[in-house]
């Protein structure tokens, strides 16, 4: 396991900064430390970023840039079940879901270099213009240096989010992972080492959000911040980024709705609604968290969600048949407990789960909550809990049902579920969110934009979106008339 900063093609120590616990959720325990990154590392790092890519990076074609990152994808491919089990001690999921992370990952590096490749046929594209005396081309050229901070809730698919595509653009990087889980991101970086990655391209400075993700935040020579994290924190990041006018994109946090419409099949349902909330713990940003049923099947599908909720397996990550693992931290155990105390509080009646289960005793393990009839305004309803709790509510009418939904600061994802294919189309066109997920919920496909409207962020990752975050567009233009233009020379 590495430990150390990788700046400029080097493995280092912090400069300052001193170690930081790496805590195995399931135990509670600390089993690595890693370097806890301070301004002066921050700006090592943007330095050498910035010389890579006035160097020879930001040159380098798309075919070349496309070679690296199979390279980089072939390197992952290698590590894949390694990672995973890393994955797993460092975040706490569930094996079969870091498997899949990784698996992701890999192919957003190989996805992205394809779209690296098809940059150079896109180079130079000339553009109709009305008057003929002037020619035009545009151009798409890399943004420069990119500075990412991640989350922990999945760790390396977030990192390969951020790097895949600022590599493929051309533009070089440093990357401040969580503090919580930096250990897949320093592999990575090992990864990139093992290829011979030019130095500077790319840079991993492990550290906390104010000590490392803060100086590289107000870095004058970073051009462009790539956040997915918590609205608070991405509030901070715009500010620091309005002071220099860096180019920002902001993935932030949800209160995803799932509609059910009578006509549902009750147990596809049910299938999808508890992928769409337990999945990695609830710690996803799009889940799924506010459940509206139509209250003809309300009762039938509220009983039938519960009695499959109480059969999740709960328990280590590496544990064979587990389903449900630990939440990262501590900090993000006492965090959803709290919101379940204030959800009682508050009146709405608890239907299971939401303790932590009698045989683990050690660990942030609780089981699988399910609130319902919370208040319009209760907490639990409005807020990101970020956690195994899912609340429901009921609906009457299509109407009424797109209004609830949309009544939310958020604006990441939505779910809707019923076999009127015109209804589902209907209501999908009407909910004011970034991703709209029909008869399903959570599947994600790196081709496609992601990102959310209002307190979700600014602008989408992925797909050809994710490739634009880290491209300038540039018009070339030329005057080609032979006579002269014979506006102050008559
Ligand atoms: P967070 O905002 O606490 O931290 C995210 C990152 O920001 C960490 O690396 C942290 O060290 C860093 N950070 C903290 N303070 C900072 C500061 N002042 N300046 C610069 N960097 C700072 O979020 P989290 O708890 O790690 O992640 C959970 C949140 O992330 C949830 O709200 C979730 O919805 C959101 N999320 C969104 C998406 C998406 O695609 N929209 C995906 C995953 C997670």
């Amino acid at each position: 396991m590495r430990d150390q900063l990788y700046i400029n093609g080097e493995w280092v120590g912090a400069d300052l900064g001193g170690l930081l616990d790496v805590i195995d959720p399931a135990t509670g325990q600390v089993f690595h430390r890693v370097a806890a990154g301070t301004e002066e590392d921050i700006d090592h790092a943007v330095r050498a970023a910035r010389r890579a890519f006035d160097s020879d990076w930001g040159k380098t074609s798309g075919a070349e840039r496309g070679q690296w990152l199979d390279a980089l994808a072939d390197e992952l491919q290698h590590h894949q079940q390694g990672l995973a089990e890393l994955e797993v001690r460092d975040n706490g999921k569930p094996l079969p879901e870091a498997q899949w992370d990784v698996g992701d990952a890999i192919g957003c590096f190989r996805y992205y270099a394809g779209l690296a490749r098809e940059l150079d046929q896109q180079q130079d594209q000339p553009l109709p213009l009305p008057d003929p005396r002037f020619r035009c081309r545009i151009r798409h050229e890399p943004i420069g240096v990119a500075g990412q901070i991640i989350p922990w809730n999945y760790p390396l698919l977030m990192a390969a989010w951020k790097v895949a595509p600022a590599l493929a653009a051309g533009a070089t990087l440093v990357l401040k992972p969580s503090e919580l889980t930096p250990l897949t991101a320093l592999e990575l970086a090992a990864a990139a080492d093992r290829i011979g990655l030019p130095a500077g391209v790319l840079n991993i400075v492990t550290g906390l959000g104010t000590d490392a993700g803060s100086p590289l935040t107000e870095h004058p020579a970073v051009d462009k911040l790539a956040f997915t994290g918590s609205v608070p924190t991405g509030s901070k990041i715009m500010t620091a980024a309005a002071r220099s006018i860096k180019n920002i994109s902001l993935e932030l946090g949800g209160k995803s709705a799932f509609i059910v419409f009578d006509d549902a099949d009750i147990d596809a349902a049910v299938e999808w609604i508890l992928f769409g909330i337990f999945w990695n713990q609830g710690q996803v940003c799009s889940a799924t968290s506010r459940l509206l049923v139509q209250e003809s099947i309300a009762a039938r599908l509220i009983e039938r969600l519960v009695e499959e909720t109480r059969k999740i397996t709960i328990g280590p990550g590496l544990q064979p048949g587990v389903l449900l693992g630990p939440l990262v931290s501590q900090g993000q155990y006492d965090k959803v407990l709290g919101y379940i105390d204030q959800g009682l509080a508050s009146g709405a009646r608890l239907l299971t789960g939401g303790q932590r289960p009698g045989h683990l005793q050690e660990g942030y393990f609780i089981q699988p909550a399910i609130f319902d009839e919370p208040g319009h305004n209760s907490i639990l309803w409005r807020e990101e809990v970020f956690g195994p709790v899912l609340c429901i509510k009921r609906f009457k009418t299509e109407e009424q049902a797109v209004q609830m939904a949309n009544a939310s600061r958020f604006g990441l994802a939505a779910a809707v579920m019923s076999a009127d294919l015109h209804r589902t189309s209907r209501v999908a066109n009407q909910l004011r969110a970034g991703i709209v997920w029909v008869n399903c919920s959570q599947p994600t496909f790196v081709e496609a934009p992601w990102g959310g409207m209002k307190h979700s962020g600014i602008g989408r990752e992925l797909g050809q979106w994710g490739l634009n975050n880290y491209l300038e567009t540039k018009q070339v233009t030329e005057y080609i008339d032979d006579r002269p233009w014979g506006w102050y020379l008559k």
